[in-house]
């Protein structure tokens, strides 16, 4: 079978000249003989790559030099509970911008560990809009101030970040990282799991200001403390070595289409080609506010349930796979990040246009 074109929201579709590197180095990479899911993690060729991986996501991202690139395990959803035990220093409390569900279980398990103070929520509207941020209701003493860039299930993104003043900002980047220019230096704190933008399910990516690393809450595992894999080079224990490879050669790929720019004017050029036609489409609808739609995930529903269902179920005939929408949102969402081609879209909106025609 042909590969299909993969909407999936994650773990989502890898680049295909990484897929085929991988394969072509599966038996022996880098003349080591072996895979390097078989190779010790003290190896000279693995060290190679975990530090080529680390140099990467420094120079695509512009991370300034007082910040550190931790590679972990334990998903987004860990982060969680990281950020509150490494960075509940004085106050502990912090601010949590609820704009979807990842972010309200985030502010879920910091709660367990201190204050939260919600500062806005969308949830009246199943987060189908980013709210307006009032400042006064911003906490000058918190540790840190949390957002989600992109909400994946939503398909919603902020273009704008709070200014937080000096407290700093701590954001969930785990469908967006690497899908558009970001000033890193705004940031305390950057988190995400690498299935979604990055590479393999098993890696996540924590980017960190080096003076918030440090004393953490009483009772903190040393596993769960930034400190030790800061000062080990994210090699205190085995790292998810494999998924660290496949995300080193995603990232060669980023850099040799030109860079995290170029990659956000592609993303840019796609996600315009499906909101264009959702706009003008008779039948199908976008269940975003037009301001605060997503590059990475674009929801959109048909008139019934029924042609929703009628929809998927042709569409994946046709090699348009994943395209169900979440459970909480209903009808359709097609993901689409870095490694989905611009005719990938553009395939999609034909047959879109195609059922159309077909069911008006
Ligand atoms: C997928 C996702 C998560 C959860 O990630 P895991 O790695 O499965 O824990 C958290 N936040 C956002 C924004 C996500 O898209």
């Amino acid at each position: 079978m042909d590969r299909v074109f993969n909407f999936s929201a994650g773990p989502s579709m890898l680049p295909v000249p990484v897929l085929e590197r991988a394969q072509k180095e599966m038996l022996n990479c880098n003349g080591s003989g072996m895979s390097v899911m078989e190779m010790s993690h003290r190896s000279k060729v693995y060290e190679e790559i975990h530090n080529q991986a680390i140099a990467l996501f420094k120079e695509l991202m512009g991370i300034p030099e007082n910040y550190k690139v931790l590679l972990l395990q334990g998903g987004a959803s860990l982060q969680f509970s990281m950020v509150p035990l490494n960075l509940f220093k004085s106050s502990k409390k912090a601010d949590y911008f609820v704009t979807g569900m990842w972010a309200k279980k985030a502010a879920a398990e910091a709660k367990r560990f201190g204050t939260v103070n919600v500062v806005a929520s969308s949830e009246d509207k199943v987060f189908n809009y980013i709210p307006e941020l009032d400042p006064s209701k911003f906490s000058p003493d918190a540790d840190y101030f949390h957002v989600t860039t992109n909400n994946t299930i939503y398909g919603t993104r902020l273009t704008t970040l709070p200014d937080t003043k000096n407290v700093p900002l701590v954001a969930d980047m785990s469908s967006n990282i690497l899908s558009q220019v970001y000033d890193v230096s705004k940031f305390g704190l950057i988190y995400a799991g690498a299935q979604k933008n990055v590479g393999p399910a098993g890696l996540t990516i924590v980017i960190i200001r080096e003076d918030l690393i440090g004393e953490t809450m009483e009772g903190t595992p040393t596993i769960l403390k930034y400190k030790i894999h800061a000062d080990e080079n994210s090699l205190y224990h085995t790292p998810p070595t494999y998924s660290i490879y496949v995300a080193k050669l995603v990232l060669e790929w980023i850099k040799e289409l030109g860079g995290v720019a170029a990659m956000e004017k592609i993303n840019i050029e796609k996600a315009n080609i499906l909101y264009n036609y959702l706009d003008q489409s008779s039948v199908f609808k976008g269940t975003v506010v037009p301001k605060d739609r997503s590059l990475m995930n674009i929801p959109f529903i048909l008139p019934t349930e029924e042609l929703n269902a009628k929809f998927i179920k042709e569409a994946s005939a046709k090699g348009f796979v994943n395209l169900k929408g979440h459970r909480s949102v209903g009808g359709m969402r097609a993901s689409i990040y870095n490694a989905m081609p611009v005719e990938g879209v553009q395939a999609l909106v034909d047959f879109m246009k195609k059922f159309e025609m077909e069911n008006k």
